[in-house]
């Protein structure tokens, strides 16, 4: 088999989903979908690799031209998976990781998106208002509100192919990494 796949990963802020995409990007068959955003760069992220850091008028610009997938507002800034790379991606039989919001998940589930679906779940909801506050990099305002948006997304959760419960870091590596074929001898997406 050598067609490359998505794999949407989808979850609540605090639920570790962007440890768990780390992980899974060390394996040289999974490349990352670097999405389009106008939330302003955070220490240490690099324009290109982590987002395409645009302003929104570049931001509305390349949606006049088609260029997303899917885009949506998060925490009032808006997100969205460029077109072009996951057509090039599939076709190099890669694994094509998109770490995006429930709206985006909704959106191409819409559009008839083939790929395997996952929501990574905290292991419950008194230990994801423990991460989230454990960060201590928000203030009470902004915690309140990605609990608010932690408490819808876990209502979509139904919707995905798999949960995964973060408990155990490598435990839900292997899970996710078994549920988009990278651990099965006869997957061969190179
Ligand atoms: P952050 O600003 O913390 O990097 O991301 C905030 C939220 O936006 C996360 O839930 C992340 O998964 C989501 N997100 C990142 N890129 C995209 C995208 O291209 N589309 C959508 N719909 N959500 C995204």
């Amino acid at each position: 088999m050598n067609a490359g796949r998505m794999l949407v990963v989808s979850g609540p802020s605090g639920s570790g989903k962007s440890t768990i995409c780390k992980r899974l990007l060390q394996d040289p068959r999974v490349v990352f979908s670097v999405s389009a955003t106008t939330r302003k760069p955070r220490p240490g992220e690099v324009d290109g690799r982590d987002y395409y850091f645009l302003s929104v008028e570049d931001f509305r610009q390349k949606i006049a031209e088609g260029a997303f997938l899917e885009h949506a507002e998060v925490f009032g800034n808006l997100y969205g998976t460029l077109r072009a790379p996951l057509a090039e991606a599939k076709a190099r039989g890669h694994i094509y990781l998109l770490e995006i919001d429930v709206q985006g998940a909704n959106q191409l589930r819409a559009l008839g998106e083939e790929g395997v679906y996952i929501f990574i779940t905290p292991p419950d909801f008194e230990e994801l208002k423990r991460r989230l506050a454990g960060r201590g990099t928000e203030s009470p305002e902004v915690l309140q509100r990605r609990l608010h948006k932690a408490e819808d997304e876990m209502r979509e959760r139904h919707r995905y192919d798999h949960i995964v419960i973060n408990d155990d870091l490598d435990r839900a590596v292997a899970e996710v990494r078994q549920h988009v074929g990278l651990d099965t001898a006869s997957t061969e997406v190179r």
